[in-house]
């Protein structure tokens, strides 16, 4: 059978592989500890499963009209965005996708042609070089120095750009690495952008799980040119604990939402209908459930980050943001005999029935990453393998 190209060049989500091995364990019926899958343990809230539940009885079966997402909706996308990050959109500006990763690769596809250069920091979120590749652009890594958790600083963000530049993808906090800009290092960034023709991809979909106080801005609140140049994704999938809900949003440029929307009406047709009364309920009622699953979420990363990083060979930035740790356990290959992050995924899941994903994927061999996600007594457990796992 011949396939395309594009198809066969194209990597597997690692992410999703893990998860998918641990699965097939975990259906033999063995007892695999999962720090894989990036998604909270958590249901979805009643009242926002209830706003779905009602759409759907009242009728809402249809097709959404218009694709790009129903009216209300975006309203709600821009009354969050305004609360919660100080930005000011109208509708128009706003396009409702199916899932938060439909928003990234719209984004991408829409403004990225053949040889356009994209600035990925590393460690990324596994799908950004893929999408790009797709889109035929060229993916440009950089990486900050460990002593500033490999955050960007403004001279290497500059250091990577040419005049072939045409986007960077900023992702704040940061799956995998937990790690999240402050306010001075966003404006700091996002001088350095200021004078030049480029977009900048903003990913937040991890914007409301912040701790130990962490302050964070948006890429596009910093001034009225961040804003004209900021394509601000995001989705209720972490937040809202509502990963299999396929809902996701972008906020940008009218014409660039216009050319998404374009991509969205002859690919997707648009994000589920009743489930778009779910993401206004989610974005625009009652907020208490998120600050509830926050607060769990630092408990959880309050005792994972602590145990791992006092782990011998292991060294870990600490997470202020999203749901990860991602250690670097590159100083333990040796002695177990492997060569990099696959195989000593792979030997951790065979060998104690912990999985977790290879920092490979996220553009970092020597390092993995563990969601915390999992409740607390999976988490004690899993450490308990992977210590005994280290030193085995
Ligand atoms: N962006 C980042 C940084 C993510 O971690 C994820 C999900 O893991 C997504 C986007 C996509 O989210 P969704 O599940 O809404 O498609």
């Amino acid at each position: 059978m011949k396939l395309s190209a594009r198809t066969l060049n194209l990597e597997e989500s690692a992410t999703l592989a893990v998860s998918a091995k641990a699965s097939r364990m975990k259906a033999e019926g063995i007892d695999v500890i999962t720090f894989g899958a990036g998604e909270p343990e958590f249901h979805t809230p009643d009242h926002i499963k209830q706003a779905a539940i009602a759409a759907l009885l009242e009728g809402a079966t249809g097709y959404s009209k218009p694709a790009s997402g129903l009216k209300f909706a975006k309203e709600a996308v821009c009354t969050k965005l305004a609360r919660d990050a100080g930005l000011n959109y109208t509708p128009e500006q706003v396009i409702i996708t199916p899932g938060g990763k439909m928003a990234v690769f719209q984004a991408i596809h829409a403004v990225i042609d053949p040889g356009d250069e994209v600035v990925i920091p590393v460690p990324y979120w596994v799908s950004y070089p893929e999408m790009v590749r797709l889109a035929g652009g060229v993916p440009v890594f950089v990486t900050g120095r460990r002593e500033n958790d490999y955050k960007l600083t403004p001279d290497e963000l500059a250091a990577v750009l040419t005049p072939r530049t045409r986007m960077v993808i900023m992702n704040s906090p940061c799956n995998p690495s937990g790690v999240t800009y402050n306010p001075d290092e966003t404006r700091a960034l996002a001088n350095v952008l200021a004078e030049r023709d480029l977009l900048v991809l903003s990913d937040e979909i991890y914007d409301q799980l912040l701790y130990h106080g962490q302050q964070a801005l948006s890429f596009a609140a910093v001034s009225e040119p961040a804003f004209a140049r900021t394509i601000t994704v995001n989705a209720p999938s972490k937040t809202y604990a509502m990963t299999g809900w396929r809902l996701g949003y972008a906020a940008g440029p009218a014409e660039i939402i216009k050319a998404m929307d374009k991509l969205q009406s002859q690919t997707t047709s648009g994000a589920c209908t009743f489930n778009q009364y779910a993401l206004a309920e989610a974005l625009a009622g009652d907020q208490t459930v998120v600050e509830e699953m926050r607060r769990e979420f630092e408990a959880r990363g309050n005792y994972m980050y602590p145990r791992l990083a006092s782990m011998r060979g292991v060294w870990c930035p600490k997470p202020t943001g999203a749901f990860f740790c991602f250690p670097n356990v590159g100083a333990t290959y040796a002695n177990l005999g492997v060569s990099g992050s696959v195989e000593f995924a792979d030997l951790l899941l065979e060998r104690a029935r912990v999985a977790v994903v290879p920092g490979l994927a996220f553009g970092m061999d020597d390092h993995i990453r563990l969601s915390f996600g999992a409740t607390l007594a999976h988490i004690d457990e899993g450490l308990n393998r992977l210590e005994q796992f280290l030193a085995s």
